[in-house]
């Protein structure tokens, strides 16, 4: 009796040791203050602070081990991506890293560069100054980029670490960093479709592997992968 009551003790504290945990909050004074002197978001940007949510979230890292994230999106996907997040947690997806772009001073290239899954950016399209990103509203999340790379229409890849991962092609020897990629059919890819987000490895003449956007789940039926470019 006492042996099991032992066993007992163990396993529910595992359980509680290694479960998933998320929270949803308002953006406080001091991320406020991350976020301006992060340039992530300066008044003027399509999407007040009062729109957006601050969240923390579980993963796993490339070691299996546990780990609190943060993440910024609009408050209209906040509870979706906690769920999605869970459902990744769940299946044991590695997430390299996951922190705010303002600690890469709003700069994409260096976020992307540290291999840092993130949401929101105020920033424009790459490639267009005048449209906003949808990470400028919070609806735009980039996973695992280094192994899930952007490749331009003409086949350029700009972070040297991300080129071994050109070819979608799972190869389990890469051990942590092959389960990161996405692919088409992949349980993670499918988890985001699940939740109404659209994947930029369907979309045509460029490849945005490691980036979703949210699109309500009827427009997201209807739109199949013609030129999304202009998107991302
Ligand atoms: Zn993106």
């Amino acid at each position: 009796m006492k042996k099991i009551f032992l066993f007992m003790t163990i396993f529910t504290y595992m359980a509680v040791a290694s479960g998933y945990s998320s929270s949803i909050s308002h953006i406080s004074t001091d991320i406020k203050k991350r976020m301006i002197k992060g340039k992530s978001w300066k008044r003027g940007c399509p999407v007040g602070l009062k729109d957006l949510r601050y969240l923390k979230m579980s993963y796993k890292d490339f070691n299996g081990k546990t780990r609190k994230g943060e993440m910024i999106v609009h408050k209209d996907v906040a509870k979706g991506v906690t769920q999605i997040f869970e459902e990744l947690y769940d299946m044991d997806y590695p997430i390299y890293k996951m922190r705010l772009v303002s600690d890469y001073r709003g700069s994409d290239w260096q976020s992307i560069e540290a291999g840092n899954t993130s949401a929101l950016n105020c920033r424009s399209i790459t490639g267009n100054s005048k449209k906003w990103s949808n990470h400028a509203y919070g609806k735009a999340i980039d996973i695992n980029p280094i192994e899930n790379p952007y490749i331009s229409r003409k086949g350029h890849i700009s972070h040297k670490a991300s080129h071994k991962y050109r070819k979608r092609v799972h190869n389990s020897s890469r051990g942590a960093g092959d389960k990161a990629m996405l692919l088409k059919n992949d349980r993670a890819t499918q988890i985001f479709e699940d939740f109404g987000w659209n994947w930029g490895g369907d979309w045509r003449s460029i490849k945005d592997y490691q980036h979703f956007e949210y699109k309500k789940k009827k427009t997201y039926k209807k739109a199949k992968s013609t030129d999304n470019s202009n998107l991302f």
